[in-house]
């Protein structure tokens, strides 16, 4: 017997129709569409999907999965690299629909639905000439990216997207509906800022906006990396990062053309090092500011220019499609020498798919300038964080792929201080030693908070804190 045939079919219908949005049950001809999430490696039969459009539909669902003792999980983009969107035999409390964007260009303040994708919100922002700091890929979610940090291509100049949240309207596990602000819980909006999705269920994100584009300087250069060049792509990265003015938000991906008819077949299995950025000022400095990165040789492919802002944040798109099979894990360098240097070459010129990439995302500027205690996210001190990407098609490869990815973490972990980006977790496999590590000197706080808003740890498919009491 299944849990929804456990649960009396009137009391289930009594819930469904409580609903302002509705219940997906697995008999349903929408079940599968609706369980459906981003990594092809994660396939969870949730008993019930709750797709809401209200916060009272959210208080529901909650109240609903607490009195019946079902897991329960959160939605929002539905691209959290671990899955941890989607449960076996819970509930999913399913924002999708809850993806209204509303501006105040005066103010310069934005108000997000909890379920609402980059696109949607860049879309938004951009009819004023605003922008929210958000990530390099437009499918991705507002929420899961900024309740584990956000790093994007604004981070240097104004931030990650958690720095960006200046309030919130959040469901607690008892069912509460708070107000959260600067004035208001602002124990929770500290939290709120990278301390994942651990107290509660966002349904409104309000962050602060700037005057971004429309037209930004994009660098998006492929250059030769074969043999050596690898090597000295990265020095050269390493070197211009550290004088960058804060305008400059980029990272580098070295990886190997795929045999793909959208790449010329004469790149095809050449090794590539990508230079990929905006220049959040006037496109005619920005252009000056990132010569460096178009001048390293003659670029294979380039396709760097004067863009509207909204189509360089989704150059990345086309890559990461639905359904594929993806592992991502990051470590915090807080070194790139030499020898850190021959080994992202290592694994780069050795890794079994052409889907895959190991990326470096500078961390300078604005996002150094917030104190390590001032929010809950953690890793603010790295010089550089090491995004590495296993993307590949057929589950036959997965032992190979996985094994290359966990090579290359543990040979950087001297390299780092073992603390990695939460948003690029793996399956989380480590479980709390992971979080101990990589929310460092946060921990402590986080399991208080923890403590006082879910005590008994009813949002666990998370970067999950253990509340205060619970730790060993
Ligand atoms: C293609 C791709 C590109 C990416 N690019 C970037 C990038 O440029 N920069 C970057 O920093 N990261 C990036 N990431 C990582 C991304 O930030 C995380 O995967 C993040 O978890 C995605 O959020 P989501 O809402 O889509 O996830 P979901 O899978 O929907 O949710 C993940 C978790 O977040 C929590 N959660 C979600 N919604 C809510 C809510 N409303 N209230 C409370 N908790 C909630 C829950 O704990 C949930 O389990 C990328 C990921 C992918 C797959």
């Amino acid at each position: 017997m299944n849990l929804t045939q456990e649960i009396q079919r009137d009391v289930l219908q009594m819930f469904a129709d409580t609903l302002q949005g509705r219940l997906i049950l697995p008999h349903d001809d929408s079940y599968e569409e609706a369980r459906k999430i981003w990594n092809g490696m994660i396939d969870r039969q949730p008993a019930m999907i709750a797709q809401c459009v209200t916060s009272k539909d959210v208080v529901k669902a909650i109240n609903f999965a607490r009195d019946h003792h079902l897991k329960l999980s959160v939605r929002g983009g539905g691209h959290n690299v671990a899955g941890l969107s989607m449960n076996d035999g819970g509930l999913v409390v399913d924002l999708q629909l809850m993806n209204q964007v509303l501006v105040d260009p005066e103010a310069r303040i934005v108000r997000v639905g909890g379920g609402t994708t980059l696109g949607v919100l860049d879309a938004a922002t951009q009819e004023y000439g605003l922008a929210v700091p958000t990530g390099v890929v437009s499918a991705t979610g507002i929420a899961g990216l900024t309740l584990g940090g956000g790093y994007g291509f604004l981070r240097n100049k104004y931030g990650l997207s958690c720095d960006n949240l200046i309030g919130a309207t959040v469901v607690t596990a008892a069912g509460e509906t708070l107000t959260v602000s600067e004035t208001e819980h602002v124990d929770l909006l500290w939290g709120l800022r990278g301390g994942g999705g651990n107290f509660g269920i966002v349904t409104e994100f309000v962050f602060r906006a700037h005057p971004v584009g429309p037209e930004v300087m994009l660098v998006f250069a492929f250059h030769d990396g074969r043999g050596e060049k690898m090597k000295k792509a990265i020095e050269l990265y390493r070197d211009f990062s550290a004088t960058a003015p804060d305008e400059i938000s980029t990272l580098m991906a070295c990886g190997r053309f795929p045999e793909d008819e959208h790449f010329p077949e004469e790149v095809h299995n050449v090794p590539f090092v990508l230079y990929a950025g905006v220049y959040a000022g006037a496109p005619e400095d920005g252009q000056k500011a990132l010569e460096p990165l178009l001048s390293f040789g003659t670029p294979l492919l380039d396709f760097s220019g004067v863009k509207p802002y909204v189509e360089a944040q989704q150059m990345f798109d086309e890559d990461y499609p639905n359904g594929l099979r993806y592992y991502w894990k990051s470590l915090n360098l807080t070194e790139l020498d030499d020898a850190a240097v021959d080994t992202i070459v290592k694994y780069a010129h050795s890794q079994p798919s052409p889907f895959s990439t190991i990326d470096l995302w500078h961390i300078g500027g604005a996002v150094k300038r917030v104190g390590a205690d001032d929010s809950a996210f953690f890793g603010r001190d790295a010089a550089f964080m090491l995004g590495g990407e296993a993307n590949w098609v057929d589950a036959a490869d997965d032992v190979a792929n996985l094994a290359w990815l966990r090579g290359l973490i543990e040979d950087m972990k001297p390299f780092s201080d073992g603390s990695s980006y939460l948003n690029f977790p793996g399956f989380q496999e480590e479980g709390d030693e992971m979080m101990i590590r990589s929310f460092g000197s946060n921990y402590g706080r986080l399991a208080k908070l923890k403590e006082k808003y879910d005590p008994e740890n009813f949002f666990s498919s998370n970067q999950n804190v253990k509340p205060q009491k619970d730790r060993s």
